[in-house]
């Protein structure tokens, strides 16, 4: 067995614990796999173990894995931050965006959409805990955000992404996640369907799945330890 296919039988493991800890069932959350900074090998060994989903926060780095496994039947995530002069390359590979903040981007976006590609899916990510390094739209503005994203035509809205600062414990990480819920569960309120719910990496995985998450991030974990940092 590959130290991939072991890893993420262990990450599989943390998320159905955490799920059947929750009382919530083993199917409720999608694992995302966050390739960054490894190469098509480790992406396809993944592949290999079962894993479809995948994660890429740089956009040159991940066109060229795209590009180099289109043989596979892979689901892209872009979770980085997206520049306005990069959208169009965004929206020809990635099959979801999760980091819409701003309706400029977005609206190129869905403009930029190939048309024979289906919608793009998108998550508005919101800036939970108001930490002043990050991207990410204030709580207090995503409902508005939201409700201009989910008419444009070649987008498709399903739901929010959060990357809270790390916390000290389990009980302030759950209490942050929280509010991620609560504000997904408000807007699904006012009668736009949104299904997903992307919060929690290798460390919080279990805090976010007690919160609601229905989406975690996971790298590290999968793939080992990224021996650069890059962005
Ligand atoms: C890198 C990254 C992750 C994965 O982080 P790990 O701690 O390696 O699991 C998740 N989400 C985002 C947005 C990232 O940039």
């Amino acid at each position: 067995m590959t130290t991939i296919q072991t890893q993420l039988e262990r990450v599989q493991a943390r998320i159905q614990n955490a799920c059947h800890a929750a009382g919530r069932p083993a199917d409720a959350v999608t694992l995302l796999a966050v390739s960054k900074t490894f190469g098509p090998d480790a992406v396809a060994a993944a592949f290999a173990a079962g894993q479809t989903a995948f994660g890429e926060n740089y956009l040159q780095e991940a066109v060229q894995k795209i590009t180099a496994l289109r043989h596979l039947p892979l689901v892209w995530h872009c979770i980085g931050p997206i520049q306005s002069n990069k959208t169009r390359l965004v929206a020809e590979h990635f099959d979801w965006v999760q980091t819409i903040d701003r309706l400029k981007i977005a609206q190129r976006l869905s403009q930029q959409r190939p048309a024979h590609l289906p919608p793009l899916q998108v998550c508005i990510q919101v800036n939970v805990d108001g930490g002043p390094t990050k991207s990410g739209v204030p709580p207090n503005e995503a409902l508005a955000l939201a409700r201009d994203v989910a008419v444009l035509p070649h987008l498709r809205l399903r739901g929010l992404m959060c990357i809270p600062e790390p916390a000290t414990d389990v009980e302030a990480a759950c209490a942050v996640f929280k509010r991620a819920t609560d504000l997904f569960d408000t807007i699904n309120q006012t009668g736009l369907a949104l299904d997903t719910l992307s919060m929690g990496m290798s460390a919080d995985l279990e805090a976010a799945i007690a919160s609601g998450s229905t989406l975690v991030r996971v790298g590290s974990a999968i793939f080992g330890q990224r021996s650069y940092v890059v962005g």
